[in-house]
């Protein structure tokens, strides 16, 4: 986005909420239309917990923290800085976790078939070990993989 002269801070502020509330307008018309897997890991992926608007929000709590710490000394302060703390980690591990749970339990993880564990970064996928010998191939066998299985099975190529 980038800024015009003519806005004030407060306008910038105001356009940047107004876009964002229009892409979650647009997320829950998408979320109406698209399975409710995919739908909660827009809000939390466990496996990327960057990723994911909670993710988003909390990053932005904390950042309005520091702000709020950096420029406010008066006494009393701590009690508002704790606050907003707080807020930030019910979004983040709060809600988040509770979306975990749900997810886990709807989806629940894929066991590797080579280490035999189950996790959220199993992924059915064509033989690593294959499409790096042969990657114009087309006819290769689907394994099912934990990411560090993965990786391994393509360093055996
Ligand atoms: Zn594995």
């Amino acid at each position: 986005m980038s800024s015009t002269p003519k806005m004030t801070l407060e306008q910038e502020l105001a356009a940047a909420v107004a876009m964002a509330r229009a892409c979650l307008d647009d997320i829950l018309e998408a979320v109406g239309r698209s399975d409710r897997l995919g739908a909660l890991r827009i809000l939390r992926d466990h496996r990327k917990m960057d990723r994911g608007l909670l993710a988003a929000v909390a990053g932005i709590i904390g950042h309005i923290t520091d702000a709020v710490d950096a420029a406010d000394e008066h006494e009393g302060i701590a009690y508002a800085l704790g606050q907003l703390d707080e807020a930030q980690g019910l979004v983040q591990d709060g809600a988040g976790e509770r979306i975990d749970r749900a997810l886990d339990y709807l989806a629940p993880p894929l066991v590797c078939q080579d280490c035999g564990r189950q996790k959220p970064d199993v992924q059915v996928m064509p033989d690593p070990f294959t499409v790096a010998i042969e990657p114009e191939s087309t006819d290769h066998e689907q394994m099912t993989l934990c990411e560090s299985c993965a990786t391994a099975h393509f360093e055996e190529s």
